[in-house]
């Protein structure tokens, strides 16, 4: 299986970037995806920088929609040239959250769509953060020919219908490990409608750490817990889901997310100091 959307190169993991690493090969993780996406360049630096130190690992740059007021031409030129570098698997994240709004919604749709215009020069897919603003993601989609672009929609917590949307535009749909909440909102749903060709998992580490792990610190070994209880939604075999979730990411994202976690991370802890 893979984590496709993780923030683990930041601060606060048990071992640094490495242990978490090592504990999620261990889980029998095949890859991660580092996520990095705050108000200047270095979150997104460290994602590539992790990417490039430890093999069954990409990154995904570019600035968060809670940053978006921060994108002045300087930073946004630095960011299109890391997300060209070929550990970049895809653009973002970006997207649109009118939830917390802790950016102005006018700087969030324009920085929304630089990234679309970017991804779309990079030929890189998209990686949205919606919340709370459906209908406005999807105009926008639709104002930027993003159905030529293509990318997930991370961390999906809306509603069926705009699951369903999305996949009609090419996106594919990210499970976190909501899924396994008490309330899960409309994810039941959700997961059984997208078709399985469609479904990735994802933790968002370190937030949002599925059951029975809630409350603590998530980190990619957890995501077998998300797997699992789409298996359950699905009714099919964990190795099914497995298999599908993990061609659907590598489709996707591309031949880098072939390469596995496993020994090389085992051996990066004792050779290299944690990032
Ligand atoms: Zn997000
Ligand atoms: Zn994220």
């Amino acid at each position: 299986m893979i984590d496709t959307h993780a923030h683990i190169a930041m601060d606060g993991f048990e071992g640094g970037t490495a242990g978490v690493l090592v504990r999620a090969a261990a889980a029998g993780i095949h890859h991660v995806i580092c996520v990095g996406a705050g108000a200047d360049l270095a979150e997104a630096e460290g994602a590539v920088a992790v990417a490039q130190r430890f093999s069954g690992t990409s990154a995904i740059c570019g600035i968060h929609p809670h940053e978006a007021q921060h994108v002045d031409a300087a930073l946004w030129a630095a960011i299109e040239q890391l997300c060209a570098a070929p550990e970049v698997v895809a653009v973002g994240e970006t997207g649109l959250d009118f939830h917390y709004n802790s950016s102005p919604p006018a700087d969030q749709e324009r920085v929304f769509r630089e990234h679309i215009r970017l991804a779309r020069r990079l030929g890189k897919p998209l990686c949205i953060h919606t919340r709370n603003a459906e209908q406005d993601t999807l105009r926008i989609f639709h104002e930027e020919n993003a159905r030529e672009v293509g990318g997930v929609i991370h961390c999906f917590s809306g509603t069926r219908d705009f699951a369903l949307q999305a996949v009609g535009l090419g996106f594919y749909v990210s499970i976190p490990g909501i899924v396994t909440f008490k309330k899960p909102g409309e994810l039941i749903e959700t997961v059984q409608a997208v078709p399985l060709d469609r479904l990735l998992i994802e933790t968002d580490s370190p937030f949002l750490a599925p059951m029975p792990h809630r409350g603590k610190r998530n980190e990619p070994m957890f995501v077998a817990e998300t797997l699992k209880k789409v298996a359950e939604i699905r009714g099919i075999s964990l190795e099914d889901a497995s298999a599908a979730t993990t061609a659907n990411a590598q489709r996707l994202f591309g031949a880098r997310l072939l390469v596995r976690l496993g020994e090389t991370a085992a051996r990066a802890t004792s050779a290299l100091p944690a990032l």
